[in-house]
This record gives structure tokens, sequence and C-alpha cells, in this order.
């Protein structure tokens, strides 16, 4: 049911001028994440906060009507997490932007609209790193990073966004504003509520503010990149060099995914390759050269059939754009269907192969790229929106994959989320226990289902 123009009126009244946005053109632009869920609906309001307390008004406000919320970051969201819903409003955490290097506590005090870009830009200013780098890095927010316990591609040697959280301001659904943890590394006092939230999708409650930890500047990395028959091989090089080692970056694409990228921006990649491993190290002194040669013999034994090293960190960076650059240049491909399925590592090539049974049974183009040292993998199902078999088939798929994973132990989604899109299979990994603990957690913190309904539970 819409929200009446008295019911907004208050919400008006609450905010300053311009905060509460109306209108079908001005809401279009906040109903949509980057997965284009069709199923997302229009929005009555989109609040702009600037600061904390007026997310507490927004909030107050929801509660008093029961309005549905949608928490909204940059909308780079690949699950449908941050799609709008009817008769709801979407509540844009874009305006809060600012960004404080504490250089003593080697922490960074971020609202939640600051891009994950500018939060390492500015920690590098003073000689610091912040590690969590989805690819979307240039265009996705902190507050959506926190939100989803985003991943990346360092992630496997330096860990995901949830390892850098040591503080958060929550706005919880009836407005309360909550401070949990803070500038201490360590603290285990009371329940672990801080990482309740992280991964929470917007669920449970509104982050406005992050303490971020961050770490001194990474070396300059080498590079491996070796090309492969096929996927399989790939991936079992994969399972050799984490047997022994992390490398700080290991990226896998498969055929379909370096044809699609060379067809979108020619990068130069191996369009004859069956699969292609990026692999990086930042180890100090000799330890480099023993890491490149473990990487080196893990790639060898698994048949790769070239392997090219470079200690150049701009030729390195070239295949790494190549790898980020995969997800729009699959979209030229057709409408996407997107996965995040993953997998114990040693059972990497099991998913791999489990997902290429399943596009030849249903006959749907799934390029994949992967984060192959997490056993994550990005299979991106591919179809023609104008062909209603095609969307079916597609869709058929979309369960399959996670079926798939499920049965090896895996998961439905190692760093999007459930969002919207993933909601159905999610009792299919958690099991009827898990999902009625899940939903006892989240009516106890927002009884009347008002934050990002149809978003995970
Ligand atoms: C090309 C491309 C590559 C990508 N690569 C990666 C990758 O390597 N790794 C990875 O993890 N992700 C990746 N993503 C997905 C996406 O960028 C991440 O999920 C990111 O964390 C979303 O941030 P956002 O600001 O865009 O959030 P949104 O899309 O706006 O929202 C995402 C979710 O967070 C919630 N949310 C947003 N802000 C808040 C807040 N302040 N408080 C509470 N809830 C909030 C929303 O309700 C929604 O559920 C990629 C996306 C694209 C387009």
């Amino acid at each position: 049911m819409a929200v009446s123009d008295e019911v907004l009126d208050e919400l008006r009244a609450g905010l300053p001028e311009g905060v509460v946005v109306t209108g079908a053109d001005a809401v279009e632009k906040y109903r949509h994440d980057w997965s284009r869920d069709p199923s997302a609906g229009t929005p009555d309001a989109v609040v702009r906060a600037q600061d904390a307390g007026q997310v507490q008004v927004a909030m107050r406000w929801a509660a008093t009507h029961r309005v549905p919320v949608v928490p909204r970051g940059a909308g780079s969201g690949l699950s449908g997490g941050s799609s709008a819903v009817d008769g709801g409003i979407v509540l844009s955490l874009e305006r809060m932007t600012d960004i404080e290097i504490d250089t003593s506590c080697q922490v960074a005090v971020v609202e939640p609209g600051a891009f994950n870009k500018d939060v390492k830009a500015a920690a590098a200013k003073e000689g610091l790193w912040y590690p969590p780098d989805p690819s979307s890095f240039e265009i996705c927010s902190i507050g959506g990073n926190v939100a989803t316990n985003a991943g990346g591609l360092c992630c496997v040697k330096y860990g995901v966004t949830t390892d850098y959280v040591l503080g958060l301001d929550v706005v919880l659904a009836d407005g309360t504003l909550v401070t949990l943890g803070g500038k201490r590394i360590k603290d285990v006092a009371g329940l672990s509520l801080l990482k309740l939230f992280v991964g929470s999708e917007g669920t449970l409650g509104i982050v406005t503010r992050a303490i971020l930890r961050l770490v001194p500047a990474q070396a300059v990395r080498s590079t491996l990149v070796a090309t492969f028959p096929d996927v399989r091989a790939a991936a079992e090089a994969v399972v050799a060099m984490r047997a022994t080692m992390r490398p700080c970056l290991c990226e896998l694409m498969d055929n379909a995914s370096i044809n699609a990228v060379e067809n979108y921006r020619s990068m130069g990649l191996d369009r004859s390759a069956g699969a292609l491993l990026i692999t990086q190290t930042d180890a100090p002194g000799e330890a480099r050269g023993l890491e490149l040669a473990t990487m080196q013999a893990a790639c060898t034994t698994a048949g790769s059939t070239e392997c090219f090293v470079t200690d150049d960190p701009d030729e390195g960076e070239l295949f790494v754009a190549a790898r980020r650059s995969a997800f729009p240049a699959m979209e030229a491909m057709g409408s996407l269907l997107l996965e995040d399925v993953g997998a114990p590592i040693p059972l990497l090539p099991d998913l791999l192969d489990a997902i290429r049974e399943v596009a030849e049974r249903h006959d749907v183009p799934i390029p994949v790229v992967a984060h192959a040292g997490d056993g994550n993998t990005h299979p991106n199902i591919v179809y023609d929106p104008t062909d209603p078999d095609s969307e079916r088939r597609a869709r058929v798929a979309f369960r399959e994959v996670m079926a798939a994973a499920i049965a090896l132990g895996g998961t439905i989604t190692g760093e999007h989320g459930v969002g919207k899109a993933k909601a159905i299979a999610l009792p299919d990994q958690l099991g009827p226990d898990v999902m009625a603990l899940n939903r006892r957690i989240k009516d106890a913190l927002d009884p009347d289902g008002i934050l990002n309904p149809g978003a995970v539970l």
C-alpha cells in the first residue's frame, strides 16, 4: 500500500528541505542495484540523509507508520539487496561521505556513503592501507561493504571486510542509535553484536559510521600469469598452491570470460586459453622468490600451457584490470543472473565441473570468473530477455548452480550477499533450525519487519 501524502508530509516536516525526494523521475535511479532485479518496486520517497540524526528521524517515522525501509549505499550490489520495494522508502546514505584517518590508532573513521576507493586513498596519504578490495572498489560504499561483508581480490591473504571492522554506529529499526566497538583492537565485552551487523544486508539496522582498521602499506607485488587447457587444470593448480601458501591475489577466468573481456575491451589476453590464472605475491625478501617458485610449480604440475612472471607492478595490474572488467564485459553478452557460489578450496575443481554440467544440461552460457584462492566463484548465467525459453532455462540453471554448491558443502554466496535474488535458496543451505534462529534474531531487532523486507530471510 502506498504511503499517503499526509504521512509523507510528516516525514518532510522532520527533515531539512531537499532531504526527502519524491516523484517518479527522481526515485527511478534508486529502484535497482547493479543486478537490475526485474521485480524491484518503486519507492514512495527517497531519504537522502546527511547525518545519523536524520537517519534516526526517518527510522522513528518508519517505525511509527510501519513503512518498509530499504537502506542503500552506492547501488553496486549484485543480489538485489538494495532493490526498492513498493509502498516503502529508500534510505540513501550517499551524502554521508566523511573520512577521517587516525594515524596513531591506525584506523579510518568513515561515514557509510564514502567509497571504498576514497578510504584507500585517504589511508595511502598516511602510508597506510585499507585492504578489502571488491572489484567494484571504485563504485561501492563502505556502508554497502559492511552490510554485505564484501570480499575482493586480496582477501585470499588479507581477509574480508569484517576482519577490518572495529566499530560501528548503527541506527536500529526503532530509531535508536547504538555505538558498538571502537578504536580498540581487542574487545570482548558483551555479546559479539558488532559482527552481527556485518553482513546483515540492511535487515537489522542502518550503519551510519564505521571504524576500520588500517595496516601498513602493502609491498609492491610480483605477478604470475598462467594459461591452462581447461578450468579444472587451473583449479587444480590453485588447490596445490593453497595447500602450502597464500598468494595475495589468486583469480581465475575461464575461456568464455576471457573472450567476453577481449570483445568488450581488448586487453591482449590469449583468446584460445581454456583458463587463465592470475596470482600475485607481496612476500618480503627471499620469500618472494620461493612463493613465485611454488606458484609456478603448482601451475606446471597441473598442466599449464604457458607461465609468465613479472615484477613490474604496472604490468601485473594490467592483468588484474582485465579480470576486474569481467562483469561489465559479460553484461554485453545479454541479461545476467549473477552467482557467487563457493566451496571448500579442495573442491573448487568439482564445483567448476558442476557449473559446466549445468550449463550443458540447460544449454545456457555460464562464463565464470573466480576469487579462486578463496574457493569463491562467479558463474554468471547469460540469457536473452526477449526469449522466454532462454530466461526459463537460465532461472533453472541459477537454482541448480546453488544446489551444486550446497551439495559440495559450499555456499550460495561467498561475498555478494543473499539479497532478494538468492533468498529463495537460503533455507536449502541453512536448514530449518538455523533459518529459525536467523528469524528470531531478525524479529528481536526488527519486530515489524520494516528493514529491507524480502532480503535474506
Ligand atoms: C563490477 C562489479 C564487481 C564487483 N566485485 C565485487 C567483489 O569483488 N567483491 C564483493 O564483495 N562484491 C563485489 N561487487 C558487489 C558490490 O560492489 C558489493 O556488494 C558492495 O559491497 C556493495 O556496496 P554498495 O555501496 O554499492 O551497496 P548497495 O548495493 O547500495 O547495497 C548492498 C546491500 O547493503 C545494504 N546497505 C547499503 N548501505 C547500508 C548501510 N549504510 N547500512 C545498512 N545496510 C546498508 C543494502 O540494503 C543492500 O542490502 C561487485 C559489483 C560490481 C558492479
